[in-house]
Order: structure tokens, then sequence, then C-alpha cells
């Protein structure tokens, strides 16, 4: 099946008591049984739902994968990934990572004695001068956030199947119509369906999809013994959002494409963050492992003034600043204030993370109305 098939009928049966099209909403916590552990697959909620099954077997589909998991929100399923591993274990992740990802490993997980390493990876051969005995896991998100780097996965794949580590991959960002992480050597693909899956900022999720089924069952079992599961009405929202993905991200990449061209040529704009841009110090990576290159990108002002940065925030009507990214309508965003507040000044300066940088998730309006909205706000600075 092509992406643009499985996105609307990957893993989905039509419901075999009414032959409804869609899933209903099964808003149910528990489900009868005739005799005791006679019951027909569900026993419990947190266990199973049939909603959250449909789902499930999407975002299976849809990655690539054999067996999806969805949990309450993209950091949720980033803790269950976590709970594989024991104290003593190491972590090599990317550093220019998504701010709570980098809370939730340097605060709590560090606290039950994991270790991790944040390096640059825009040299993917780097990773190797970090592995050790006690290495487990390389966590890669690509493109980055907010600095849109591409890390090269097929490279990350084959170190990671030479020295026996499990890889993860953060595809919030490209979703699996831009790349398909697994396809390229990674065990485990993560996404803040909250993100471009779910698409219509109105729900927090998160998912994993996996091959391996030794793999999935861990993680099920995490799942389930831990409990950070989303409910049926969330999951039959991210489920009518994938059905739409390939023509949304059609037109995020379009818009983003316009927005970024526009910018580079703007006189008070210093550097523009896509990897569209042949100067891109990763543009053959993206062009060999992407589709396309995406609605999200990042700019910087001349002067690097947070003040300007602000006032064009303030400024943009279209663009409404807020945190999150990948819905239908275009956000804005202040890195340095918001999404990465809580990594140190000087370990997100390092990254690039500067006073004056701007990101933007270009939504679906109107490419027109997005560049006059930006050209009334940068007349302000
Ligand atoms: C938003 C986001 C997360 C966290 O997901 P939540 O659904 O907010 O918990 C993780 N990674 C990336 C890249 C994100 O954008």
């Amino acid at each position: 099946m092509d992406f643009n098939t499985k996105v609307i009928h990957g893993g989905q049966v039509h419901d075999p008591s009414t032959g409804a099209v869609m899933p209903p909403i099964y808003q149910t916590s528990t489900y009868a049984q005739t005799s005791p552990g006679d019951h027909k697959g569900y026993e419990y909620s947190r266990t199973g739902n049939p909603t959250r099954t449909a789902l499930e077997n999407s975002l299976a589909s849809i990655e690539n994968g054999n067996y999806g998991l969805a949990f309450a929100s993209g950091l949720a399923s980033i803790d269950a990934i976590m709970k594989l591993l024991e104290p003593g274990d190491e972590v090599i992740s990317t550093n220019d990572l998504y701010g709570g990802t980098f809370r939730l490993f340097s605060t709590i997980f560090k606290k039950f004695g994991i270790n991790f390493h944040f390096i640059g990876m825009n040299d993917a051969e780097e990773i190797e001068n970090y592995i050790n005995s006690k290495t487990k896991v390389i966590w890669v998100e690509s493109p980055t956030n907010p600095m849109l780097n591409i890390i090269d996965l097929q490279k990350c794949g084959e170190i990671s199947k030479k020295h026996d580590l499990m890889l993860v991959v953060d595809n919030t960002f490209a979703t699996p119509y831009l790349q398909c992480p697994l396809d390229f050597g990674a065990d485990v693909v993560m996404h803040s369906a909250t993100k471009y899956l779910g698409g219509h900022s109105d729900v927090v999720m998160g998912a994993l999809v996996v091959k391996d089924k030794e793999l999935a069952d861990k993680l099920y079992f995490i799942q389930n013994a831990s409990g950070a599961i989303c409910g049926p009405m969330d999951s039959f929202l991210v489920l009518r959002g994938i059905k739409t993905l390939h023509i949304r991200m059609q037109r995020h990449c379009e818009n983003g494409r316009a927005v970024a061209h526009y910018l580079k040529s703007h006189p008070k704009i210093d550097r523009v963050y896509w990897p569209g841009f042949e100067d891109h110090p990763n543009h053959d990576i993206a062009l060999s492992q992407m589709n396309d290159f995406g609605g999200m990108l990042s700019f910087t002002l001349k002067g690097n003034k947070k003040s300007d940065a602000i006032t064009v925030l303030e400024n943009l009507k279209v663009f409404t600043l807020a945190e999150s990214l990948g819905g239908v309508e275009s956000l804005s965003g202040h890195p340095a204030s918001m999404t990465h507040a809580s990594i140190p000044k000087e370990e997100r300066e390092k990254t690039g993370v500067i006073d004056s940088l701007i990101r933007l998730s270009v939504g679906i309006e109107s490419e027109n109305d997005l560049i006059k909205d930006l050209e009334n706000a940068l007349n302000l600075v």
C-alpha cells in the first residue's frame, strides 16, 4: 500500500458489530466476561481499548512497523522507553533536543542512575567516541528542535547495529510523510502525536512504533504496568488526524518553503535555519533521507536583540504566539524563553538557541497571508 492509502486504511477494519466505517469511541473502562477469563480480547481499558487499538494499528502501518503503542503524551511515551533501562546504563543523545525530553532525562532518569551524553550529531561518527560497555541507547531527533539540524539516520542505524544498541528516533518534526526511521535501522520510532499526527492542536498524545515482537511486548508491559495510556476520545481524534496527514504535510512543506525563501531575502534577518537550503550544513543528508523539508523553520535577527524578537512575536497576527507545533494553524515561538527555558543559557547558546531566535511552525493557511503577516511584524523592528 502507498503511504497516501495507508494513512486512511492502514491497519483498519470496519467495526464488526455494526459496520461503522470509523471505529466507535469505546468510552468504557471494562468489558463483560461470560465466564472468568473468558472475554472478547478486552478486559480493562488501561490494558486495551478497541478505539486505541485502531489507532495503534494505524500508527504501526504508517511508520512501516509491526506494533504501535499510544500514550497519554509524547513525554509519557519517552518515559516508557527509558523504563527499559537499568541503573548504570548509558544513553547517547542529540544535544539539540526537545526541552521537555532534556528535562526528563537530566532530572528524573539521571536520579535513577541512568547516565546521559548529550552530543552534537552533525557528524554521526562522533557517536562512536561515546560508546562503552554500559551504553544501551542512541537517542536521535531529526530534524532537531529548534535548529533544524539533520542527523544521518542511515549511519546511526549502522552504528547501533554494529554495537548492538537500541536506536530511538523522535520523528515528531518529520512524520512518516517525510521519513520512516525504521527503514534506516531504528528500533523504536517515537512521536509527540500532539503535533503533526493529531494535526489540529486539540489533543496531547504520544506514540511508539517498533518492528520487533520481543521489544513490543516489553513496551506493552510497561504501558500497562505504568498506565500512562491515552483515552478513547483522544485515540479517535488522532486517528482522524492521521487520515489527512499526507495532504496537510504537503501544504506544510509548500508553505514552509515559501516562508523560508521570503525570510532569507529579508534585510533584517540574519540566518534562516531550514534544511531545504543548499547551504544548510546537512542539506545533502536531508535530500537523501527525507521526501521534502517540512513546515518547521527558525531564524535570527540582525543585531540579536531579544527585544526585537519580542516585537516581532507580539505583532504577528496570523501566526499565534504559542507553545507546540504541527497544527493546521501557524504558530510562532521564542525558544530561549519558551520551549528551551529549562535548558541552561550557556548550554542552549552552544547549540544556537540565542536571544533573537524565533521558531515558526508554518501552518496550512494562505502563503500570501503568512508572508504579509511577517512583513508587517518585521517592519516594526
Ligand atoms: C512536543 C514534543 C515532545 C513532547 O511531547 P508531548 O506530547 O508534549 O508530551 C517530544 N519531542 C518533540 C520533538 C516534541 O516536539
